[in-house]
């Protein structure tokens, strides 16, 4: 064992790290009626997993991240940690949002494989054991493509079908589809991503972009075990911004694209209107069709202008450089820091 000193986000934490090889993170975020089940299932299979991949339950650690959960979830959690070895718990000073739970998951992270997957039971721990044997293999990333998602709505369902085509169409990077952030990716994958410190993060994008060999293989996502999505539309609608202005500038061209084909339309009915003026005793009169003008013009406009301002406002976070969570402090059974 040897005792490091870790720089996390600007706050010095003295970690102990200990030969582990498989890491479990898990966000949670007010999940009090899922964490006996989740834990109940988690300690299931690593039993498991120590039988079929040779392990000891020393080599395998958990590190649960509470994301300012409003409800029980803190407690049982440290309760949990604070009795039970290679437990962890990294809780936030508030609510700073999922990827960031599982960013700071990934940066307090010491096994030599890391999984990263949802609290709430919709991607079933059992699967870890699939996940793992194909990393084994040598896979540098094996992320878990969904072939099923139980007990979603048909809205959730549509838009996200639509969001992953569209980035896909949009990102020179191959992000692939129905695949959300449940998989197992490798320490050199973990180390290159601690790298990367932009606020606004898509994590699924961004280990797309590390690369090195990454494979999918094929799961059915389950239902919640409780409570409701903490992801409703304005947070998935960010969510999507997130994923779309860090990995495409695509819909900055659209803007030019779309005023060079607006100016042609309006050079050739410049052109009609004289040419009936010239031509014939006809002249286009009308306010109406003026209108209709003038507001698809300001509308394209007042668009563009978003689209830059989405931009321009992802630069200006980037600029503070803020770390990304504050942690209130880490808790497990060598103690707290
Ligand atoms: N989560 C989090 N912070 C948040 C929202 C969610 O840590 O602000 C956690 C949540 O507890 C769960 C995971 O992220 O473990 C996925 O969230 P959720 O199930 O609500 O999203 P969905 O599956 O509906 O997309
Ligand atoms: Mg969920």
């Amino acid at each position: 064992m040897v005792a490091i000193k870790y720089n996390d986000q600007s706050q010095q934490i003295s970690l102990m790290i200990k030969q582990m090889k498989l890491t479990i993170i898990i966000p949670i975020y007010n999940e009090e009626k899922t964490i006996p089940e989740l834990i109940a299932r988690l300690e299931s299979l690593s039993k498991t997993l120590c039988k079929s991949h040779k392990l000891s339950e020393k080599e395998i650690e958990f590190i649960f991240v509470n994301d300012g959960s409003t409800d029980t979830s803190f407690n049982l959690l440290k309760d949990y940690c604070l009795e039970y070895i290679g437990r962890k718990l990294v809780n936030f000073s508030r609510n700073f949002g999922h990827q960031y739970a599982v960013s700071a998951g990934i940066n307090c992270s010491s096994g030599d494989h890391i999984v990263i997957m949802d609290g709430d039971l919709q991607d079933p721990p059992e699967f870890i054991q699939d996940l793992y044997s194909k990393a084994l293999e040598g896979f540098d990333v094996v992320y878990a493509r969904r072939l099923r998602r139980r007990g979603e709505g048909w809205f959730k369902l549509i838009t996200a079908k639509v969001f992953y085509k569209l980035l896909k169409r949009m990102s020179p990077i191959n992000i692939p589809e129905d695949t959300g952030d449940f998989r197992i990716i490798n320490r050199r994958v973990a180390d290159t991503f601690k790298g990367l410190k932009e606020s606004h993060r898509y994590i699924r994008g961004m280990i797309s972009w590390i690369g090195f060999h990454q494979i999918g293989i094929i799961y059915e996502r389950d239902k919640r075990f409780a409570g409701s999505s903490n992801y409703p539309l304005a947070k998935m609608i960010k969510f999507a911004l997130d994923g779309i202005t860090s990995f495409t500038a695509f819909p900055l061209k659209i803007a030019s694209h779309l005023g060079m084909l607006l100016a042609l339309l309006g050079f050739f009915y410049g052109i009609y209107v004289i040419g009936l003026k010239i031509f014939t005793d006809q002249t286009i009169v009308g306010w109406a069709s003026l209108t209709v003008v003038v507001l698809i013009l300001g509308g394209a406009q007042l668009i563009t202008i978003g689209v830059i301002g989405e931009y321009i406002g992802r630069i200006y976070d980037e600029s503070k450089n803020r770390p990304l969570y504050i942690v209130e402090g880490i808790y497990n059974k060598g103690g707290i820091s």
